[in-house]
């Protein structure tokens, strides 16, 4: 009990810490894109304005870094309770289908009915948007994305499957590295969010992926009654 009671308290202080470095790195890199902002609206900088562009969406990808790696870091426990992963999905749907429409995409949801699984809501919508989101990037316009529920043997399984480019064979092992990424944007830490999240739901996540399209599948137990 001793030494659990240690590990959570050091959880706790690099929680604490990552929280505070977060907040301390994030207060000055909002003044600097302020004054960049500012520079870039002087005719007379013109010259500078597409470094300027580039600046601040360098200053963009450091904040989405810190907010990424502070809800990776956060560690606190999961709040597992019994919940419906269609309903999660229903409620998100909305969010999905704007974004999706907006960039000129298809998303089709084919849920079948599962039976009540422990889940933490919060981290569950997270882990939902980031394999939606990774989809949608990887997709060129008009093509469609497909969130299927189903069970498969003592498993609820949530699919989201894409019509992209796929995954290149040497790239599958580093998924869920942190910072892995091949997007000049990336952060590379939306898949490693969503291997965190699975492990603390005991969940299992299988890819399947092919020049036509990758498959990210999330196996959830379904607790057994004994
Ligand atoms: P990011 O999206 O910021 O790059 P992620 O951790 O979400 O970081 O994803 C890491 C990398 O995995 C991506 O840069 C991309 O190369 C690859 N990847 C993830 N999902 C897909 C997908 N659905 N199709 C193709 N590549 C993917
Ligand atoms: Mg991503």
């Amino acid at each position: 009990i001793q030494s659990d009671i240690a590990r959570l308290d050091r959880f706790n202080l690099i929680g604490q810490m990552a929280a505070g470095i977060g907040h301390e790195i994030r207060n000055p890199l909002t003044v600097v894109k302020g004054y960049l902002q500012l520079m870039g609206s002087k005719p007379e900088l013109e010259p500078h304005f597409s470094k300027i562009e580039t600046m601040i969406s360098e200053i963009d990808r450091a904040n989405s870094i810190i907010t990424e790696f502070l809800s990776l870091a956060k560690h606190k426990s999961s709040e597992l309770q019994n919940q419906n992963i269609n309903s999660i999905l229903l409620n998100l749907y909305p969010l999905l289908q704007a974004d999706t429409f907006t960039q000129n995409k298809q998303i089709v949801l084919a849920t079948q009915p599962t039976p009540y699984i422990l889940l933490d809501y919060k981290e569950t919508s997270q882990l939902i948007l980031n394999l939606f989101r990774n989809g949608l990037e990887a997709m060129h316009e008009n093509g469609t994305l497909t969130i299927r529920t189903y069970v498969e043997d003592v498993h609820v399984v949530l699919a989201i499957q894409d019509e992209g480019p796929g995954i290149p064979l040497e790239y599958i092992d580093k998924l869920g590295t942190p910072f892995f990424t091949t997007k000049d944007t990336g952060t590379g830490l939306g898949l490693a969010t969503c291997y965190s999240i699975a492990e603390r739901h005991q969940a299992k996540i299988r890819v399947e992926s092919s020049p036509c399209g990758t498959n990210f599948m999330v196996y959830f137990p379904i607790p057994q009654t004994k």
